[in-house]
């Protein structure tokens, strides 16, 4: 299999009917790969997919046709919890030094290492400043290329509370209701409440619970009203609790999870999000790399239940998803390839691990019915990777070829040429 010639995928303008041939395709559901299949795409959307030999007569009139070569093909993928104005510096608190250009530019640069990534749709759990709702309009319209964007706007938290250095905070039912209607007026797509302490804040513990249950029922009864979905970042049982029985659509980290919170997660379809590298990357790296001696030692004191909690919600029958929380403390943006290792490597086989990058993502977000599968009708969103991902799941972050909203992108990234040649060539 060559992979160093330019995919001729990337010449190709939106709107064209193309056929995929000779592509190994992994549909995003979980279930056996699918070999020598073919997949059509007319315009934005899906139109067929299925083996080479059942295609029909209709959709071989005259489309593109492009060998894949035995390359792997999967849904674009969706990583549900990233920071694309942080861009993985020691220290976190830092950035509250930044002005909001400043800020803005740090968000671009995330998105297009994102993007290159093969991850097509993000959800940034937490800004300080409007640049990433300003970057998800601008994907929008076409003006700069980058993946979807469902930003959050900024954190809302309890006064002193986890992110208050980069968040809105608020304390009491009201107080919350309001921060909701504020970020929702600045065009926030999805609220991000903290219900626990977090590693990365300064004079606060990963277990211990922030806001109340009432605080939480609020904001989220509020954000509901207005359309949005919820995400808490709740790390100890006891704010995993509150936050559950509040009614929010997801548990970010959730590393202190018992029986009785994953039946609560699975019984209200409430998603997991374990964000396995954020822990893996700081025990990995420690404190030599300048990140404070607290924050190593609380990633440490939580990485092991993080992974047993990610392993029982998993068994639960939980809607697990894909979320890095990138752009945290050496831990980059880009793809999502180190996730579905750990994923992996926790005993999940790779093509549940990329349903749960994909599919189960996308219900999260709650764009199931557009994205997060390759089926007839939903948006051409995909991926043609080295078929070996399925045993180095990292090959990931080297995709050949990269389609959002049915137009090719990696031809749209500025990136050297240099820095395409290895995206080729990995
Ligand atoms: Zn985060």
């Amino acid at each position: 299999m060559s992979q160093g010639a330019p995919c001729p995928l990337n010449h190709l303008s939106k709107g064209e009917l193309m056929l995929i041939r000779n592509v190994v395709v992994y549909d995003g559901r979980g279930g056996e790969p699918l070999h020598d299949a073919a997949v059509s795409i007319d315009g934005e959307r899906i139109a067929w997919v299925g083996p080479l030999s059942d295609l029909p007569a209709a959709v071989t009139a005259d489309p593109s046709v492009v060998d894949g070569e035995g390359r792997a093909l999967l849904p674009g993928l969706i990583n549900t919890h990233v920071h694309l104005s942080w861009d993985g510096r020691p220290d976190p608190t830092s950035y509250a030094a930044h002005s909001e250009a400043q800020e803005t530019l740090i968000v671009f640069s995330g998105a297009l290492k994102t993007l290159a990534g093969g991850v097509t749709t993000v959800r940034d759990c937490g800004a300080r400043t409007s640049g990433v709702i300003a970057l998800a309009e601008a994907v929008d319209t076409g003006l700069v290329p980058g993946p979807r964007v469902v930003a959050c706007g900024s954190f809302i938290t309890m006064t002193g509370g986890h992110g208050n250095w980069a968040g809105i905070e608020a304390d009491g039912a009201e107080a919350v209701r309001d921060a909701v209607r504020g970020q929702a007026k600045r065009g926030a797509r999805s609220i991000k409440l903290i219900a626990t302490g977090g590693v990365l804040t300064p004079g606060t513990e990963p277990g211990g619970a922030s806001y109340t249950e009432e605080e939480l029922a609020a904001g989220v009864a509020e954000a509901n009203r207005l359309g949005l979905p919820v995400a808490a970042h709740a790390i100890g049982t006891e704010g995993i609790k509150n936050a559950l029985r509040a009614g929010v659509g997801s548990i970010e980290h959730g590393s202190y999870l018992d029986d009785e919170a994953c039946e609560l997660m699975r019984t209200r379809n409430i998603s997991h999000s374990p964000t396995l590298s954020a822990y893996h990357t700081l025990v990995a790296g420690g404190s030599q790399d300048g990140v404070a001696p607290s924050i190593i030692r609380k990633a440490v004191g939580a990485s092991q239940s993080n992974t047993e909690s990610f392993r029982r919600s998993v068994a639960a029958g939980v809607n697990v998803v894909c979320g890095t929380d990138a752009g945290t403390p050496q831990n980059p943006h880009g793809g999502v390839g180190l996730e579905i290792r750990l994923m992996v490597d926790a005993g999940v086989p790779i093509s549940t691990a990329v349903k749960f990058a994909t599919l189960n993502s996308a219900r999260c977000l709650g764009l199931a019915d557009q994205i997060g599968s390759i089926e007839p009708g939903k948006i051409a969103d995909l991926i043609l990777v080295d078929p070996s991902f399925a045993r180095d799941p990292v090959l990931l972050d080297f995709p050949w070829f990269v389609m959002r909203d049915g137009r090719s992108m990696l031809d749209d990234l500025p990136l050297s040429d240099a820095a395409k040649e290895m995206s080729v060539a990995k």
